[in-house]
């Protein structure tokens, strides 16, 4: 299960192409927010899914699922940043190096005297 990523621009672009009444800018002001939504943390309204940004920015903070009524979306394209959608949730920072070496002379550890 996994979206097909593509930039914002060029969704927004390809959105324009087929959708000749859109207003560009507006669109894209309106991705931009869902997408920054997303990144916020937002999920679906009606499951708590991560929500699907470009079908969000039509009807609402919804997923995939909720929005299309199909699991799979490997024909569907969703923004680059909020295709990891699984890996976002839950997540702890990337641990410093320092963190993982603590102890610097580490590396002297096998050093015969
Ligand atoms: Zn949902």
């Amino acid at each position: 299960m996994s979206f097909a990523p593509i930039k914002l621009r060029d969704y927004v672009r390809k959105h324009v192409k087929n959708n000749p009444g859109t207003n560009e800018r507006e669109y894209t002001a309106r991705l931009e927010a869902t997408l920054a939504a997303y990144k916020a943390g937002a999920v679906c309204s009606n499951c708590g899914q991560p929500i699907w940004v470009i079908g969000s920015a039509e009807v609402g903070h919804m997923c995939f699922t909720c929005i299309t009524g199909e699991a799979d979306p490997s024909e569907d394209y969703e923004i680059a940043e909020a295709c990891h959608k699984r890996s976002v949730k839950h997540t702890l920072p990337e641990p410093s190096p320092d963190a993982v070496f603590p102890d610097s002379d580490v590396d002297d550890r096998d050093v015969p005297f």
